[in-house]
């Protein structure tokens, strides 16, 4: 993601606290007050310039979601999708997915979405990686039991080694695709990055694994 300096940015997100929720640390364990149902929440770790959270959201509107970016530059963006379509179950948090646990209490997410999240191909930096196991430990602690993990890229590396860290975590496989688009899976919607790496030729992997506690 190429980020461009844009300091109006945390003025904006301000300006639109029913959609980039401010304080979202007094929400944890009542988010469900925050959307005034109790319906199941997904969220989306890395959700970018926010198209595939705001289509899910109108294809799906007795779910409510949520989508987690850490730069403001870019959820401005997603912002600018939700001002446009007025939706009630979808939300925005400005923070680093790194510190999930301090905004959702165990239990308070149904599923994560995780859609051609940043490769990190050094070793050094697998630590960053958001399947790598100290991710993997988070999500656990944020989701109900048997929740699930769907995840999509185009990157062949980080999807192999995502695979392997969801295996040595004990997390059940449920679903596979090797060529997303060439297969029969129905319902996928596609984000910015799906877009943009498929017209380039670009096969897209994806997998649903699920915590079996
Ligand atoms: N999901 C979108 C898509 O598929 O079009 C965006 C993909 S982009 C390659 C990855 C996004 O994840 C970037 O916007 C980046 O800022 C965000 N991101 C990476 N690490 C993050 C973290 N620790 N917390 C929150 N967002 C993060």
């Amino acid at each position: 993601m190429r980020l461009r300096n844009k300091p109006w940015a945390k003025d904006k997100i301000e300006e639109y606290p029913q959609y980039a929720v401010p304080n979202p640390e007094l929400n944890k364990g009542k988010w469900d007050e925050v959307f005034g149902n109790n319906n199941p929440l997904h969220i989306e770790v890395g959700t970018g310039k926010g198209r595939f959270i705001t289509e899910m959201a109108k294809a799906h509107p007795d779910i409510n979601y949520m989508g987690i970016e850490l730069y403001d530059s870019v959820i401005v963006a997603a912002l600018d999708r939700l001002i446009e379509a007025e939706l009630p179950n979808v939300k925005l948090l400005n923070v680093n997915a790194a510190e999930l646990e301090k905004y959702f209490a165990k239990n308070d997410v149904d599923r994560v979405y995780l859609n051609f999240s940043d490769p990190w191909p050094k070793t050094r930096h697998e630590k960053r990686r958001l399947t790598y196991k100290d991710f993997l430990k988070s999500y656990e602690n944020i989701l109900v039991d048997g929740g699930e993990i769907h995840f999509k890229t185009d990157n062949q590396g980080l999807f192999e080694y995502s695979l392997m860290s969801f295996s040595e975590y004990g997390l059940l496989l449920k679903f596979l695709s090797l060529d997303l688009h060439k297969s029969d899976f129905e319902g996928n919607i596609m984000t910015e990055y799906e877009q943009k790496f498929s017209e380039k030729g670009n096969r897209i992997y994806r997998c649903e694994v699920k915590y079996t506690n």
